[in-house]
């Protein structure tokens, strides 16, 4: 199903690889990759899936989880779960909104997130990458050339950082949340090992140990938040699409949740106008087209 799927999908030529940061920039847009990681233990790929892309806005879900798994309920007086009609990286509702960002999936959001993370853990992007590690079973690591990339391009996520703390929504200083949020975001790993990672989301909540990450009620709400927000201001459109819970990251990669089944993780660095990846978005609708696995 994989092959028929890397057929279909074929060789990309609309999409443009990010220039927000100088590092990413420099990727191959034609590279492509889709794993599959079953439930049951399986993991499948097809082209380039063994190959480390940076996660970027995928880590978000890893630190939702983090924070969901020790507060429960609190954070969402912090963060709504609306879905975001302006680009991913948008300043311009934050102010009326009182610096309560739209949902944890926009950078606003994933900075409350982050900041929560760091009071909870004191190292956030630690946390992070030691999650990821942990159920992956070891491969994903921080990339530093991307991280100090961003750092020195970050005005827009300073600025969104310094309104949210004007407000009194950030509990640590702006430039400690930056630096964990950039250092989450640089975090390397491929395919195979994002989807594997993620499977806690497909059983209810349960980690790689047998033991529980989430509740499943807090599972359940967060795949439906990444069906709603997760793919940003395109997530109705990629519900018609794919009909998975998924989330987005401008290094060109997409996780999806099949709940019960597995997750799969598609890879292709030209994104569209929206911050999604092109080949990514058209690879999870091919599959799910295929298979019929959509949640609906
Ligand atoms: N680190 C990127 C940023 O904050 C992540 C954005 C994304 O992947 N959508 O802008």
């Amino acid at each position: 199903m994989l092959a028929e799927v890397h057929e279909t999908v074929g060789r990309i030529t609309t999409g443009v690889v990010t220039s927000a940061i100088p590092a990413l920039a420099r990727v191959d847009p034609h590279r492509f990759g889709l794993a599959f990681a079953g439930v049951d233990g399986e993991l499948e790929g097809v082209g380039d899936w063994d190959q480390a892309f940076s996660v970027q806005s995928v880590s978000k879900v890893f630190s939702l989880a983090l924070v969901l798994a020790h507060d429960g309920e609190a954070l969402w007086s912090r963060v709504r779960r609306q879905p975001s009609v302006h680009r991913f990286n948008s300043l311009s509702e934050l102010d009326g909104d009182c610096g309560i960002p739209r949902n944890p999936f926009v950078n606003a959001g994933a900075l409350v997130v982050t900041d929560r993370l760091l009071g909870i853990t004191g190292n956030a992007k630690a946390a992070v990458l030691d999650l990821l590690h942990t159920e992956s079973g070891g491969g994903p690591h921080f990339d530093p050339v991307v991280a100090a990339d961003e750092q020195a391009h970050n005005h827009r996520n300073s600025a969104i950082a310094h309104l949210i703390a004007d407000h009194g929504n950030l509990h640590h200083p702006v430039e400690d949340v930056l630096e964990h949020y950039t250092w989450h975001c640089a975090i390397a790993a491929t395919c195979g090992q994002l989807a594997t990672a993620a499977l806690f989301l497909a059983r209810g909540g349960i980690r790689a140990n047998g033991s529980r990450l989430l509740s499943a009620a807090d599972t359940t709400r967060l795949n439906a938040t990444l069906l709603t927000c997760g793919t940003y201001d395109a997530a109705g459109d990629f519900a018609y699409a794919v009909g998975l819970p998924a989330k987005s990251g401008i290094g060109g990669g997409i996780l999806a949740v099949i709940p019960g089944r597995g997750v799969l993780c598609a890879w292709g660095p030209a994104l569209d106008s929206h911050g999604n990846s092109v080949a990514g978005a058209l690879a999870l609708s091919a599959f799910t087209s295929i298979t019929g696995w959509s949640i609906f």
